[in-house]
């Protein structure tokens, strides 16, 4: 007899674990199936020589504090798992560096603090920055209410308490600055953080940009005190302490349909368990093009998937230096490295296989005990968009290029910063497109899912989530889903997914 299972979660990365939780915490028998032999997907460790590297975060937005608690805070109360975390502020919010003009700009947490800081760099833009808090703040609260009311929106309502969201619902990014005059100076350093998003603020949706940048600016960033990996392992104790199940090295091969309904899942190895409800952590790329039948894939779903465009590719530099930040002259936690502030230009860049704008971080600045005394961990993170990684590489030059990638990354972190970091270099780790492909299984390495870019976003994606549903019992959540990428977009979407399947649940209850 195959084993049964209320739901069957496909991966365990942040949404897959989140889903599960909140799934056995309702009293679910769920299985999670997950290919590697951890937890956490792109959220965890790995360790090199004296080092442990925290792998993705560099910064965690929509957690806050308990006094100021954000999203992702009140997810975790809900679910019970706070007290067995410990996270700690990031110093600021941006620190960026551009080289077309040789400035440096430093940016706080704390929206009066940022305002502040900007009127010094740019005069006269404090009124329009505070116009822009204010429709930030308009915004994220508008997208709550959508949210919690998706059933029924009492447009009256909306009119009435969000109007100006109204207004910028379907701007970009750059459309709505310039409405609310705010110098081209500031619109650039405003939008740094636009790298994250992968699309320039002339394609950026306003009202995703200014809400995750509202609560941001307005709540910092977090990151835990023992890297990512200590969430992921905490979320999957906590299943397995309430009785649900985890599987690793357990790779989905096939979904298994019965009359056209959803009956459980393959693995490589051979076993089959049954399930009527799968929630995948898996991108739809993925899962339609290798582990389901064609004929069952509504051409609804294979046109929406086809229509998305996959988002950035990721490379990663990590060093393990064998001297302190202080003492290297790292005083920042975060170094954004930028050819100029204008995001269509770097979003060019991130085509140029040559190019080397970048974001780096130090975990010790945040984290003391990151790595050993009068040691430093120092993580690059830079993004490629298409096939520019792909195309340059063969099976033979690939360690010659990826190194040659790396080499010019910190050479011209040097020159732009004046911090020598080459000779302290006690351990280095080089990730590209094709270690992320591999560890993860996503498209070419994407490691920021689908782009978010003119009407593909969130906005659109939330409202036709119920259209979007095409086969019957199957959800998705993570990075590819409707509440985007990054750790804050995937836990939601894990609870998001988890909440629905529940409804399916009971909606089937109410079928027979
Ligand atoms: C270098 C880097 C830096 C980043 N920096 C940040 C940051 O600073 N802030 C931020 O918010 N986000 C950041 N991100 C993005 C963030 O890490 C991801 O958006 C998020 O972790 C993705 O979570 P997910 O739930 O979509 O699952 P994933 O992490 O993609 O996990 C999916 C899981 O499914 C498993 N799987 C795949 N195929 C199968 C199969 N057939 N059978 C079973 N299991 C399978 C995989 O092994 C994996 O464990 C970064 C990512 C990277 C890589």
């Amino acid at each position: 007899m195959n084993e049964k299972y209320d739901v069957i979660v496909i991966g365990a990365g942040n949404a897959g674990l989140i889903a599960a939780l909140e799934l056995v915490k309702s009293e679910k028998k769920v299985l999670v199936l997950e290919k590697n032999n951890v937890p956490g997907g792109a959220a965890t460790s790995f360790v090199k020589g004296r080092f442990e590297f925290e792998a993705a975060l560099n910064e965690l937005c929509e957690y806050g504090t308990k006094e100021n608690p954000g999203e992702v805070y009140k997810l975790f109360e809900k679910l019970g798992v706070n007290e067995k975390l410990e996270f700690n502020n990031t110093l600021e919010a941006f620190n960026v560096y551009c080289r077309d003009t040789s400035m440096h700009y430093e940016m706080p947490f704390g929206i009066n603090e940022f305002i502040a800081k900007m009127e010094e760099y740019v005069p006269k833009s404090s009124e329009a920055l505070k116009k822009f808090f204010y429709l930030a703040e308009e915004c994220k609260n508008a997208i709550f209410y959508l949210e919690e009311n998706k059933e029924y929106v009492d447009t009256n309502y909306l009119k009435k308490n969000f109007p100006n969201f109204l207004k910028v619902a379907t701007s970009n990014v750059d459309k709505v600055l310039d409405i609310l005059k705010l110098p081209k100076k500031a619109q650039e350093i405003l939008s740094t953080y636009w790298l994250y998003f992968g699309s320039p603020t002339s394609t950026l949706s306003f009202v995703h940009f200014a809400s995750i940048v509202y609560s941001f600016i307005s709540k910092g960033s977090q990151i835990p005190s023992k890297k990512s990996h200590q969430i992921s392992l905490t979320l999957a104790e906590e299943i397995e302490h309430l009785g649900g199940e985890i599987k690793y090295l357990s790779t989905v091969k096939e979904i298994l349909f019965k009359d056209k309904k959803i009956a459980g899942v393959l693995l490589e190895n051979g076993d089959i368990y049954e399930t009527k409800h799968l929630i995948s952590n898996i991108s739809p790329n993925t899962l339609y093009s290798n582990m389901m039948p064609e004929p069952l894939i509504p051409s609804s779903a294979i046109k929406l998937t086809n229509s998305r465009v996959l988002g950035a590719r990721g490379f990663s530099i990590f060093l393990g230096l064998n001297q302190s930040a202080k003492d290297l002259g790292l005083d920042n936690y975060n170094y954004y490295i930028y050819d100029s502030l204008n995001s269509e230009k770097e979003y060019q860049n991130m085509s140029n296989i040559k190019n080397t704008s970048c974001v780096a971080t130090i975990l010790n600045n945040v984290v003391n005990s990151a790595s050993p005394k009068g040691t430093t961990i120092m993580h690059f993170t830079k993004l490629f968009m298409g096939d520019t990684f792909s195309k340059n590489i063969t099976e033979k030059n690939y360690f010659e290029i990826k190194d040659k990638i790396a080499e010019d990354i910190i050479d011209d972190f040097e020159v732009t910063t004046g911090i020598v970091i080459k000779p302290y270099i006690e351990e280095i780790e080089i990730k590209t497109p094709v270690t992320y492909a591999k560890y993860f299984d996503t498209p070419d390495g994407v490691i920021f899912g689908y782009k978010a870019t003119g009407m593909d976003n969130y906005l659109p994606r939330m409202i036709s989530l119920d259209e979007e549903n095409y086969i019957k019992n199957l959800r998705f959540c993570g990075g590819f889903d409707v509440k985007l990428s990054g750790y804050c977009g995937t836990y939601l979407s894990g609870d998001l997914a988890a909440r629905l399947t529940l409804k399916d649940i009971k909606m089937e209850g109410s079928d027979e």
